[in-house]
């Protein structure tokens, strides 16, 4: 049976979509395409080039200048992809706290969501692609044969975001990790723009308590049904 081409994956923040994206792709050998970073990217942008991400005008035009790109990790410290920003690595920038508190604001303009969706139907039709993000299901691959949402309680989302930071040897509050996951799932949901919600036809998966592997058995399960 033909495998799906293009496989979205949606849910919200901390639920285990990128490292289920990433096994599923190796599984299959097909690419990983975290839209996630380009919002990053763009509001990393806006903060080093305008000082602020509030003048939405600005933010988009900024959006539909800057070239992001990734490509094979060129160095060995626990990166998926190197992350460019007009040929800047900005890798690790892009997981900073004030990073973390801006994307929602950014990703809901108007300008800068299409400016994305354009890259991201461009990278996705070629197919053999895992792509992950709010909207996959919904707005920029409705036509996916293959949509997962992956949900998780807030508190153990928290909980694995917060492992991610220690051991990348930064000091965090788990409050504080609890409490922007708590605004961004709000923000990300009630946007008008793009809602994070599952689509229709997307399959609901259930990580509270699961170990990676499992979620991974259950999603090709479902990319061989
Ligand atoms: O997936 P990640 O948490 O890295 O995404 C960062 C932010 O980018 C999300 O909180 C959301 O505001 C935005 N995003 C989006 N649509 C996508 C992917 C991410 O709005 N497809």
């Amino acid at each position: 049976m033909a495998k799906p081409s293009i496989i979205a994956i949606d849910g919200p923040a901390a639920s285990g979509k990128s490292t289920l994206g990433e096994r599923l792709a190796q599984r299959l050998g097909y690419l990983y395409f975290d839209t996630g970073i380009m919002y990053r990217a763009v509001t990393w942008a806006a903060i080093c080039k305008l000082g602020r991400v509030d003048d939405e005008n600005a933010v988009s035009t900024l959006s539909e200048l800057v070239e992001i790109d990734l490509r094979t990790p060129t160095i060995k410290d626990g990166r998926k992809a190197d992350v460019l920003l007009d040929g800047v690595d900005i890798t690790w920038e892009i997981r900073r706290p004030e990073v973390d508190a801006n994307v929602s604001e950014v990703s809901a303009y108007r300008r800068v969501r299409k400016a994305m969706t354009v890259q991201q139907r461009r990278i996705g039709q070629r197919g053999g692609v895992v792509m992950v993000g709010r909207d996959i299901g919904t707005v920029v691959f409705p036509e996916a044969e293959l949509k997962i949402y992956l949900v998780a309680s807030v508190e153990e989302r928290a909980k694995r975001r917060y492992r991610e930071v220690i051991l990348r040897g930064e000091a965090v509050e788990f409050e504080r990790i609890l409490d922007a996951l708590r605004r961004r799932d709000a923000y990300d949901s009630g946007r008008k723009l793009a809602p994070m919600r599952p689509a229709e036809d997307a399959v609901i998966l259930e990580t509270d308590g699961l170990s990676i592997t499992e979620v991974l058995e259950q999603a090709m399960k479902l990319v061989q049904r």
